[in-house]
């Protein structure tokens, strides 16, 4: 064994398409999407699909008007499935290469001895294809942004790319900059206008050019695209897969939708504030609303999920989506005793999956409002700033139960008095 010295990516191939393929090996080599359940978007395509000229985000309808898509079995999105495949995708990984940085639910980045074969990063794929059945490519390079390349050539080929310098010598002529990883759209428009377009292009510039004009992140992706590694492997996943939860029972049962919107609307407020602190996006939303036990009511389902179109931690856009179910699961007849919030589907808001659909905007990780309210609320608690949902009064009996934020709030802090 040599050293430590390349990175591995591991990415499963059509992956929400894979596994709903795994429980009906009939649909394999036929044509398969996976929507998003709220507003009927493909968020997942077959190889087949592809071929079709069906772009991803697109809304289902408009596919229809574009190509003829009786042939193609349509599934809604079962995020419970693919959270258990990828889990299990992961571990395989891990026994195999040690622990490794689950990056996304189907992506993983791990390390490989200098010396590795391609027949060996054959085997681990096969590994995981005998064990899980799901099918994945798998890059390998010096540096991250480089295995990332590395990968996409791998699925283009036989599933597995070795990507050495000289190779990416040539290789890199023919990448265009928008394929480079962590070049977004704002900076691949100003290369343009450099009349620098692709990977090639990009490394021949000056080093301190490319820190004045691209900052340091630019400079980053710079050395990494030239062999040096500036994106070190993290080992975090378990905080890829935890949930953030915020919950509380109120002090007496309540049947007023208003005390309801505003229980949950603060408990988004706190996720939400949560996911900016650890920078993380989440995919999932969780409203629990619990009846009172002692009610007739104690055996009703207790909450709703949401799987958001986007992965998002913009408290705006949570509460959008959570008052909204809220609305729908109300039932003015039963005593509530319970509200909460569970964000789940985490995944690091560096990895923000590119749809057709998302606005420039919105590209960037954290908004304007979300700033400002996370900085007023760090220096002065959360009470001294509040979306308009949250009700004053609300905050209040929604509080009655919580201990003060004697850590992260200056008003809070204890004081001590020597006699
Ligand atoms: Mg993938």
């Amino acid at each position: 064994m040599g050293n430590m010295a390349l990175i591995g990516l591991m990415d499963c191939n059509n992956f929400f398409v894979s596994c709903e393929r795994l429980f009906r090996p009939d649909l394999l080599k036929k044509p398969v999407a996976v929507l998003s359940s709220n507003d009927g978007c493909i968020v997942a395509r077959s190889q087949e699909v592809k071929d079709m000229g069906i772009p991803m985000g697109l809304p289902l309808f408009q596919a229809k008007q574009l190509s003829d898509t009786s042939s193609i079995t349509f599934f809604s999105s079962n995020f419970t499935l693919y959270r258990d495949i990828s889990a299990r995708v992961m571990q395989t990984l891990a026994e195999e290469m040690g622990e490794c940085e689950i990056y996304s639910i189907d992506e993983a980045f791990f390390e490989l001895p200098d010396t590795v074969t391609e027949e060996e990063v054959h085997t681990i794929r096969s590994t995981i294809m005998r064990r899980v059945g799901i099918p994945v490519s798998i890059g390998v390079a010096k540096t991250k942004t480089l295995a990332k390349q590395a990968s996409v050539f791998g699925k283009k080929g036989n599933g597995v790319f070795l990507l050495t310098e000289e190779i990416w010598k040539e290789k890199s002529k023919n990448a265009p900059c928008a394929s480079v990883w962590g070049l977004g759209r704002a900076t691949v428009g100003k290369l343009a206008a450099l009349d620098v377009s692709t990977a090639a292009d990009f490394m021949k510039l000056e080093r301190g050019f490319v820190r004045k004009q691209f900052g340091v992140g630019g400079e980053r992706i710079y050395n990494e695209l030239h062999g040096t590694v500036s994106h070190n492997l993290e080992r975090n996943s378990q905080d890829v897969r935890q949930s953030i939860t915020s919950t509380r029972s109120f002090a007496k049962t309540t049947q007023k939708l208003i005390e309801l919107e505003s229980a949950v609307s603060y408990h988004i407020t706190h996720a939400a504030k949560k996911l900016r602190e650890k920078d993380l996006l989440c995919s999932r939303l969780y409203i629990e609303l619990r009846a009172s036990r002692h009610s007739d009511f104690s055996h009703r389902r207790g909450g709703a999920e949401i799987v958001l179109p986007e992965s998002t931690n913009n408290t705006g856009d949570l509460l959008s989506f959570a008052l909204q179910k809220v609305r729908e699961i109300y039932d003015p007849d039963i005593p509530y005793k319970k509200a909460g919030v569970v964000c789940s589907g985490l995944i690091p808001s560096s990895f923000v999956p590119r749809s057709l659909f998302t606005e420039h905007s919105k590209d960037s990780t954290v908004n304007v409002i979300d700033s400002v309210v996370d900085r007023v609320t760090n220096k002065f608690g959360m009470h001294a700033l509040h979306f308009a949902s949250v009700l004053d009064s609300g905050a209040r009996s929604s509080m009655a139960l919580r201990s003060k934020e004697y850590t992260t709030s200056w008003g809070d802090i204890p004081s001590v008095h020597a006699k």
